[in-house]
């Protein structure tokens, strides 16, 4: 049986005469770039985020570029997050001059631990701590950081947030959307993500309408009005194709979240019924509106041999993120070593996403599980 980690195929011939229609409306528009298409969005998502504004951007990335830019990030500021993430939540810190400073993850979420935040901010000199202008959590997986905690820290500090929410559109935390907690919300419609465009795509939310003026700015070079710049930024706009695009995906998120957080109870039941408790440990669900962007599973022993062995079965498996960011080559001027957020090296070595996509059937679950039973039954044998 073939279980691949995301079949996109499955999914567009239920809602190809839809997107064909859409896209063939700009075609003949001849209208390609920001417009009325990116305005509609813009709205369905601040409305879906349940905030105030929306800006559509070039990526996932420049959305969290932009927001760093608007928060008036720059080269001697320094910004809180998490070493285990998609490279882009530091690197993008680090492209505005600024530094990121990295706090361990928890390991029952493998979330950012804002006791950690807490730890490192009290440990600082007066006069380094003076220097943390943001803090950039990131809802990883699809679960949302423990948001009530870290505003209380924020606010104490005086730190803005960036929310990284490229894994986590519609998440929920204690009834708060992913996107609505913190001064920026960031979100990415790489076709992998839950809300996927047809190429690169992203938007950034927020409550703040100085804000969503400078993010406006920003995404045409500073341009206001056309030709007249008051600042510099960059080409972030966002195309209306990808627009379009994920205003048709958006009417069935709801229903494909649904089905997700389906099969993550699936696979939680038919864990339960075999005896690997010792070897597995599943993710842990704090909140309800957990989107499972991804369902990332803890093996205590033989995690890479696991991976093989389930390729050879035809499941798809990957492991995010093989190298956590304090120890990225190009990150090695930051000045961090090996055993400095032992959470995240652990979850590093040790985790290995599975396959959790809408279309999968029950019986495709039950062969992931089965297969992963059988491998550790022989090994024991
Ligand atoms: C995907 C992702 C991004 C980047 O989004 P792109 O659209 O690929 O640029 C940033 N942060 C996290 C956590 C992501 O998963």
């Amino acid at each position: 049986m073939k279980v691949p980690l995301l079949d996109l195929k499955q999914q567009y011939q239920t809602i190809k005469t839809e997107i064909l229609q859409e896209i063939n409306k700009i075609f003949e528009s001849q209208y390609f770039i920001l417009g009325p298409n990116v305005a509609k969005l813009e709205h369905k998502i601040a409305a879906y985020s349940s905030t105030e504004f929306a800006v559509g951007v070039s990526s996932g990335t420049d959305a969290l570029l932009i927001s760093l830019m608007a928060a008036g990030i720059g080269p001697g500021d320094l910004v809180i997050t998490t070493p285990y993430t998609f490279f882009a939540t530091a690197g993008s810190i680090v492209r505005t001059g600024a530094k990121p400073l990295f706090a361990d993850i928890d390991l029952e979420t493998y979330n950012i631990s804002v006791e950690k935040i807490a730890e490192l901010l009290t440990s600082m000199s007066v006069e380094n701590r003076s220097r943390v202008k943001a803090v950039i959590p990131v809802h990883l997986y699809g679960q949302c950081v423990e948001m009530d905690k870290l505003r209380t820290i924020a606010d104490k500090y005086e730190l803005i947030i960036i929310e990284d929410a490229a894994q986590a559109i519609g998440a929920e935390y204690k009834g708060q959307r992913a996107g609505s907690m913190g001064d920026f919300g960031c979100f990415s419609f790489f076709p992998s993500k839950n809300l996927g465009a047809f190429g690169d795509g992203g938007i950034v939310t927020t409550k703040s309408s100085d804000l969503n003026e400078k993010l406006r700015d920003i995404r045409v070079h500073g341009s206001r009005p056309k030709y007249f710049h008051k600042l510099i930024g960059g080409n972030f706009r966002l195309d209306a194709i990808q627009a379009s695009v994920v205003m048709v995906k958006l009417k069935y998120l709801d229903e494909w979240t649904r089905k997700r957080q389906k099969n993550a109870a699936f696979y939680r039941s038919l864990f339960a019924q075999i005896d690997l408790k010792d070897v597995v440990t599943l993710p842990k669900e704090l909140e309800n509106r957990h989107i499972y962007n991804q369902f990332v599973i803890c093996l205590r022993e033989k995690r890479d041999q696991l991976k093989e062995f389930l390729a050879a079965q035809g499941i798809g498996c990957e492991i995010y993120y093989p190298v956590p960011l304090h120890l990225q080559e190009c990150f090695s001027n930051l000045g961090y070593k090996r055993g400095d957020f032992p959470n995240s090296e652990y979850a590093a070595d040790h985790t290995l996403a599975l396959p959790i996509y809408p279309e999968l059937e029950k019986k495709q679950l039950e062969y992931v599980v089965d297969q992963i039973n059988a491998f550790y039954g022989r090994q024991e044998g």
